[in-house]
């Protein structure tokens, strides 16, 4: 038995799209952050900064007089205020944070082999 070949012609149909404005569909995330903060950003390409969070020294008092800016989570984009000193090290949430450390200890526990 012959297989008739069913022809369909796709239904063509215009979606109306909304017209995007690019001026208000890109925003530069980059051009946002301060002089002062671009210092911060070149040095550690890696780390996820807040635009405008760089406080002067001793704004946020739990930090002593070091400087302090706001951080994305590297994991789940918590914002996470950091001092500036800390740039270099920090890169996720106080939450994320300590569970890198469990499963980092966990892995190395798991390395060791028994003496003997
Ligand atoms: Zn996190």
């Amino acid at each position: 038995m012959p297989r008739k070949a069913r022809l369909v012609e796709p239904k063509v149909r215009r979606r109306k799209t909304a017209a995007a404005d690019p001026l208000v569909e890109a925003p530069t995330p980059v051009a946002a952050f301060t002089a002062e903060e671009m210092k911060y950003v070149e040095k550690h390409p890696d780390q996820r900064f807040v635009a405008r969070s760089l406080t002067p020294p001793g704004v946020e008092t739990c930090f002593g007089r070091k400087r302090t800016i706001t951080i994305l989570c590297g994991k789940c984009d918590a914002p996470r205020v950091i001092a500036t000193s800390d740039a270099h090290h920090c890169r996720y949430c106080v939450a994320c944070k300590s569970e890198a450390k469990k499963a980092a200890r966990k892995a190395k526990n798991s390395d060791v082999t028994p003496a003997g």
